[in-house]
């Protein structure tokens, strides 16, 4: 039997519930910030948040009476239902989490959907910024949109004038930045917001020209939902080579790439970064 599910709509009721239970706990946090004098909490109020969000989720699939296995950020693998099998859910409940706790207004819930644990099995996707009520999604072959408004990605093609994303937020910093020094010169504006599904999300829209996360660092689960909304949308994710993208979806599995508005300017950020490596 082939179950037909419409996981558009209940992606979007997954975001209303993670929104509803995170709200009363965001109010503690911001209390405790005041109290600690802007000091981060540590890890469980922060976790607790994360706890919540995921559980949110769970709940509304649960509810649905969908079957389905997990591949989450914070619990690992889990499966739901007698043919968890049948549906994959591959989701960072917050997806800048460091942000959420220090009051920074940028972070989102990251949910893809996919038949096989696999990047380029996702089908319906969903990239929900939980402040400005600003929600992403896509499904395979219907293109991407932003509140229901078809999105596409910018034309930039020249660095001079570009926004270019890139996360150095790393350790191995020592290593990662002397391969992008010739790029951050060439480019104009550079960003770091610090939610990379949402930042992706902005190279989808048009609002940055390109992101890159070279780190070896960022999870399929934090990318596995913008990933189809970057390709629905007709923007481009590579790796550092310029070939497809695809991993299986696990919550250890890493990911190194670039995303960009376009073939031109993906190319420019491919040979910048390449000439530094050679
Ligand atoms: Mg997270």
């Amino acid at each position: 039997m082939k179950n037909e599910i419409d996981w558009l709509p209940i992606l979007i009721r997954c975001r209303e519930n993670v929104k509803k239970r995170i709200t009363p706990l965001l109010e503690n946090e911001r209390k405790q910030q005041l109290l600690n004098l802007g000091i981060g909490a540590g890890g469980d109020p922060i976790k607790q948040i994360d706890i919540e969000a995921e559980k949110a989720i769970v709940e509304t699939l649960v509810g649905q009476d969908i079957s389905f296995t997990l591949i989450s950020e914070e619990s690992g693998i889990r499966e739901y239902g007698e043919n968890s099998g049948e549906n994959y859910v591959t989701a960072d409940p917050i997806d800048g989490t460091t942000n959420l706790t220090r009051g920074i207004p940028f972070y989102a819930t990251s949910i893809a959907v996919s038949k096989k644990p696999k990047l380029d099995a996702v089908h319906t996707a969903l990239v929900a910024d939980l402040i400005h009520d600003t929600t992403y999604t896509a499904e395979k072959r219907k293109g991407a949109y932003r509140n229901n408004q078809k999105i596409s990605p910018s034309k930039q093609t020249t660095l001079e004038e570009a926004i270019v994303g890139i996360d150095l937020n790393t350790y191995k910093a020592r290593e990662i930045a002397p391969q992008l020094t010739s790029l951050i010169e060439k480019t104009k504006h550079i960003r770091h917001l610090g939610a990379n599904a949402l930042e992706l999300c902005y190279v989808a829209d048009g609002k940055t020209d390109a992101f890159i996360d070279i780190r070896g660092k960022l999870r399929t689960t934090d990318t596995a939902a913008a990933f189809l909304i970057i390709n629905e949308a007709g923007a481009l994710i590579t790796t550092l080579d310029g070939k497809r993208l695809n991993t299986k979806l696990h919550p250890k599995e890493k990911l190194t790439f670039i995303a960009s508005a376009n073939q031109k300017i993906h190319e420019k950020i491919l040979s910048l970064i390449k000439r530094v490596e050679a």
